[in-house]
């Protein structure tokens, strides 16, 4: 029973064994800290404590499925299941659906994601009659966003001559008043975006001290895990709620800390022992994800920022391929190295597409990715694009939906009014916004009483108002006989959705109800699912609860064999055995519009550190030498990052020329180059494009090249090696990293081990040529 504490080193131990009391694990990544959270909840409720009463935060949903279930495995299912773990976003919006009636929300209110959020702040940049190039929707709402989460209301807003000065000098006066509106509509809209989810849980304890105890008191324990990035507003909720019991738990790592261009105060972590009293702080040293190459690498990288706390990152794990460096003419190039690497990894080890994940800086980058995988026939999984709950004719459905939970919801409301075209244009439209505002009502609110408000809308179009709501209402009715998939079968059929879908005989219309169809097939596992869970969520509601807050990562099932490509941001927490970083050039990563000062440059280069510390086996890091950019070719030349790393741990392999004569012997894995990309790479004026010349330093490393070689010397083994193996020895391999042997065969020569690796799964080598180590 107690046997998952021997998973642990002592470090960890210490953390997880201390019950009571505020608590802090700082320390480099791969060092432990999620399993040393997940593994403090099972002990815990070892130690007798009820799982209601512990609190763990993650930063994604699937972190905390995946922990859940860890701990199910150590405590069993029953327990674990009651457990409150999830992120921020969708364990307050939880507590916030128990208390809305307080501050005057209803409890089936929507979550507007940030599509609707902005959709709607464009709106009413619009409505305002303002000129959409001054004030662009998406940057204000991103400075909503970040008074919201700094708890700055419309109200503290308009009292704060500074902040109101500083939207004059940004020639955006008007803002307060966007804001204003923006608020009021969410409101009367019965919605509530991601920011709210933490402002409003936020107003809930600050103004009601009864329902700040009763959450105190439920929460005995809280955990909260990647602690580096959580914002101001979520630092106050934690503050506030771990104040009575004082039994807090934070993990996290300032050099991996890489939202603060989102509002991520690092100062939460690195305040946090003057916050509470009698902070146990830890620190954990060892890594375990990752080679000697790739921590020490990542090591040298951390050494050039200013602001940072001291650590310790060392690992026992092998030494590992050194990084290999990589230099392309294009991104389509970079594109074909890629994938043509991982191939040949592939089929010299063995191993599955899921061993590989891409990460670049930009989504932008995916496009070339993705084409040279496409033409390999290697499958992949984007992370990070729009979310599949995200795609039209998905929310499209899903406003469906939202408008029988919430007919006030607006967003909802104006994307499926006229779709299908029922003949309510967008002056109509414009008309009941005005009224709803005049009326100080929902739009729908307007629409059921069309006949007795004052409006400017003739009798057919009025039918065709009353024809809408009483549809709504209609599916209302089923909702409560029917569960989520058999509503939304009925509803999209009735609504007209797939009849308009099916008109559309193109190659997109038919992946269209596709993507209906997986709605579907996600809506019949979600009732499946319902009737074993214990707690009575299954409703419609629940649904699409999940539906606004599921990030792309959390949709992942998991049981697809695909390569992995996303941003960096998006791979915190995660581990690849083989690593691709691309587009390591001066103002991609870092990226241009973040090097104004010394702050934001370190920002970036502990995003280059996340990225690094992702490998667990080998990493590749690319560059070219022109990019477009803004559909223009630029010259392009390395990032700093590359040269920043201690020499010692890169490989440079093959750069230009070599790089033909390696890809002439390896003809056979290389694609044919584009040719009509290399027509259209000319500028107009037909001078060829000019590519930088290597700087000094870059020739002198280019220099040191090497070809990349499996077959290294044997040089280090010790003799008499063979002779020594025998199954159930766990055994190191220079490229293959850790296994263990499962059978041996043959003699001299001949003789060879059957080894079972951790990561390539099993192999058959010739002791002969094999680079071994017993641990
Ligand atoms: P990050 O900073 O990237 O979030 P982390 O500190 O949370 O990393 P984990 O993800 O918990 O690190 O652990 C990294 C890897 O090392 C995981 O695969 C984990 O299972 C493994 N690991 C952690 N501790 C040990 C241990 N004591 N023995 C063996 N493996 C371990
Ligand atoms: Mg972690």
């Amino acid at each position: 029973m107690q046997d998952y504490l021997s998973q642990l080193n002592e470090a960890q131990r210490l953390p997880v064994l201390q019950k009571e009391g505020p608590m802090i694990v700082i320390a480099g990544a791969g060092s432990g800290k999620t399993r040393v959270l997940t593994l403090r909840i099972a002990y815990l409720m070892q130690q007798g404590v009820d799982p209601f009463n512990i609190l763990a935060l993650t930063f994604t949903n699937k972190a905390a499925r995946e922990m859940k279930k860890r701990i199910a495995d150590i405590v069993g299912q029953s327990e674990a299941k009651n457990l409150w773990m999830g992120t921020f976003h969708s364990v307050f919006a939880r507590l916030l659906r128990m208390e809305a009636d307080k501050l005057g929300y209803p409890s089936n209110f929507t979550i507007y994601d940030s599509q609707d959020s902005q959709r709607l702040t464009s709106a009413i940049i619009k409505e305002m009659g303002l000129d959409k190039d001054v004030y662009k929707y998406k940057q204000i709402f991103s400075r909503i966003s970040s008074m919201k989460n700094n708890l700055i209301t419309v109200r503290a807003y308009f009292a704060n001559p500074e902040l109101i000065e500083a939207d004059e000098m940004a020639r955006r006066p008007r803002f307060g008043e966007i804001y204003r509106e923006y608020v009021e509509r969410c409101f009367k809209a019965g919605a509530m975006d991601f920011d709210d989810l933490l402002l409003k849980t936020n107003e809930l304890i600050n103004r009601f001290p009864d329902v700040l105890a009763k959450y105190q008191h439920r929460f005995q324990y809280i955990l909260v895990d990647e602690y580096q990035d959580t914002n101001h507003s979520q630092y106050l909720i934690v503050k506030a709620l771990s104040d009575k019991f004082q039994n807090i738990c934070v993990v996290g790592d300032d050099a991996q800390s890489i939202y603060a261009f989102r509002g991520a105060n690092i100062n939460n972590i690195l305040n946090f022992q003057r916050d509470y009293d009698n902070v146990q702080a830890y620190r954990l040293e060892q890594n375990y994800r990752s080679t000697k190459n790739i921590v020490e690498a990542a090591n040298s990288i951390i050494e050039h920022n200013k602001t940072k706390l001291d650590k310790v990152v060392w690992t026992s794990n092998t030494d590992g391929p050194k990084i290999v460096v990589h230099r392309l003419m294009s991104d389509a190039e970079e594109g074909r190295y890629v994938a043509s690497s991982i191939w040949e990894n592939k089929m010299n080890h063995q191993l599955t597409n899921d061993k590989f994940a891409i990460l670049y800086r930009t989504n932008a980058q995916s496009r070339a990715m993705e084409d040279a995988l496409r033409k390999r026939d290697i499958p992949y999984r984007i992370y990070g694009g729009l979310s599949f709950y995200q795609r039209k004719e998905v929310k499209d459905v899903l406003s469906y939906l939202r408008l029988i939970v919430n007919p006030k919801d607006e967003e909802a409301l104006k994307r499926v009014i006229n779709y299908p075209a029922r003949g309510i244009g967008a002056t109509t439209m414009d008309k009941l916004i005005v009224a709803a505002k005049q009326y100080d009502r929902s739009i729908f609110e307007v629409i059921e009483n069309i006949d007795r408000v004052d409006i400017n809308i003739n009798g057919s179009t009025k039918t065709k108002l009353r024809n809408f709501a009483t549809m709504i209402k209609s599916f209302q009715a089923l909702e409560e006989t029917q569960n989520v998939f058999e509503l939304t079968e009925y509803v999209i059929k009735k609504s007209a959705l797939l009849t308009e879908l099916k008109k559309d005989g193109t190659q997109e219309g038919i992946s269209r109800i596709e993507n209906i169809e997986e709605l579907l097939n996600g809506m019949r596992d979600f009732v499946e699912g319902q009737k074993e869970v214990d707690e009575a969520r299954g409703s419609l509601a629940e649904f699409l609860e999940d539906v606004a807050l599921a990030t792309d990562l959390d949709n992942d099932k998991g049981d697809q064999d695909r390569v992995s490509l996303m941003t960096i941001h998006l791979s915190k927490g995660l581990e690849f055995p083989y690593l691709y970083i691309v587009g390591l050039e001066e103002d991609l990563f870092p990226s241009a519009m973040s090097m104004n000062t010394r702050e934001e440059l370190e920002e970036e280069r502990r995003l280059f550190y996340v990225a690094l510390t992702r490998a667990e086996h080998q990493a590749y890091l690319t560059y070219t030498l022109s990019r477009y950019r803004w559909g223009k070719l630029v010259d392009a030349e390395p990032s700093r990052f590359i040269n920043e790393i201690d020499e010692k741990y890169l490989e440079y392999t093959t750069p230009m020329d070599d790089y033909r004569y390696k890809s002439a012997l390896t003809d056979h894995l290389w694609d044919e180059p584009d040719k009509s990309k290399l027509r259209q790479s000319k500028p107009k004026n037909g001078t060829p494009p000019t590519v930088n010349k290597p700087s000094e330093e870059q020739i002198r490393k280019l220099r040191k090249m090497r070809p990349v070689s499996t077959a290294d010397s044997n040089a280090n083994r010790k003799p008499g090696f063979e002779g020594k193996l025998e199954a159930g020895m766990i055994v190191e391999h220079a490229r293959f990293g850790r296994g263990e042997v499962v059978n041996l065969e043959g003699v001299g020569g001949e003789r060879k081990a059957e080894i079972n690796f951790k990561v390539g799964g099993l192999k058959k080598l010739l002791l002969r040529f094999a680079k071994l180590d017993v641990v």
